[in-house]
């Protein structure tokens, strides 16, 4: 567990309007079931912008990817590649969940980012989504290129992911 000086506390990794976060929630609980991990990319405007504008969620790139844990074959990124150039998005940060409370990453998910790209967020969600979840109660964690990741939790997750409403 480190934290960078790169990520300033003011400026959110990702942003969400309520309404967003609490639709992101229930379909990643209805789509887990409550019995398997569940999960979504985040895509944001070019180039620089952390709010969430489009969420594309792992199920629908490969309706084959939910296995209890989540394996994702590589014709679902030709879809979200394509998706983000006829959008003009590009994603920020994908989510997963995680069946009990635990938001700590996995050795899996350590060594095998979604997007290997240095400042990629992984967000990870306790309880499949199936109870109500609060920024707080989830794993905020950033790839730093080399396998190395930054991990933030509680408050410190609350602080980088931002649920608000905009102005
Ligand atoms: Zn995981």
């Amino acid at each position: 567990m480190t934290t960078r000086a790169s990520s300033s506390a003011r400026q959110p990794l990702v942003s969400l309007a309520p309404r967003q976060w609490r639709s992101l929630m229930d379909e990643l609980g209805r789509r887990g079931q409550g019995t398997r991990e569940a999960g979504a990319f985040l895509l944001a405007s070019l180039p620089n912008s952390r709010r969430v504008a489009h969420v594309e969620y792992f199920d629908d790139l490969d309706p084959m990817c939910l296995r209890g844990n989540i394996e994702i074959e590589g014709h679902a990124f030709s879809k979200l590649w394509d998706i983000c150039e006829a959008k003009k998005l590009t994603v920020i940060a994908d989510v997963h969940t995680h069946p009990y409370a635990v938001v700590q990453q996995s050795s899996i998910d350590k060594q095998n980012p979604m997007i290997a790209r240095d400042g990629h967020v992984a967000l990870i969600v306790p309880h499949f989504a199936t109870r109500r979840v609060r920024p707080r109660h989830v794993g905020v964690h950033q790839y730093c290129g080399d396998g190395g990741w930054a991990s933030w939790f509680r408050r410190d997750a609350a602080r980088r992911l931002s649920v608000r409403r905009w102005t």
